[in-house]
């Protein structure tokens, strides 16, 4: 199946300087910025530059060159967020896809939670 992804998204329009953003970090594939209605208290989301509506589709066809950068670009955030394990006492990292996940912006970005106790991992509502 072909992935379907919509440039009217607003994770597209942050990446085209249509809607401002809070940035972290930048690389050459990868943009980090914060959470406009954060979670914790430290909330950031990793992007890829490329139009990827979700992990799996990065997977599947992103370049190389594309993957590294963002693998390393979230640890980095973490690291200049200052709450990797070796600095502070961690974070959590998460990736919504599709509706089950409540995936709202179909542009693939890792969520970087941090800043106080979050709990156990995840807590399944017995309705939507
Ligand atoms: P999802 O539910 O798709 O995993 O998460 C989407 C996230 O995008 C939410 O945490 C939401 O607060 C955030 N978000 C939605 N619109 C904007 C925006 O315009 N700017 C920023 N910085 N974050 C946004």
């Amino acid at each position: 199946m072909a992935y379907d992804y919509d440039d009217q998204n607003i994770f597209a329009k942050i990446l085209r300087g249509e809607i401002p953003n809070k940035t972290v970090m930048e690389t050459e594939h990868s943009l980090a910025f914060e959470d406009i209605n954060p979670q914790a208290p430290q909330h950031v989301l990793v992007i890829p530059k490329g139009a990827y509506v979700t992990f799996d589709h990065f997977a599947a066809e992103a370049s190389d060159a594309e993957i590294s950068d963002y693998v390393r670009t979230v640890g980095e955030v973490a690291r200049k967020l200052g709450v990797t394990p070796d600095m502070a006492s961690g974070y959590r990292m998460l990736t919504n896809a599709g509706p089950d996940a409540h995936q709202e912006v179909p542009h693939l970005h890792v969520h970087i939670f941090a800043g106080a106790f979050l709990g156990r991992m995840i807590d399944v509502p017995k309705q939507r």
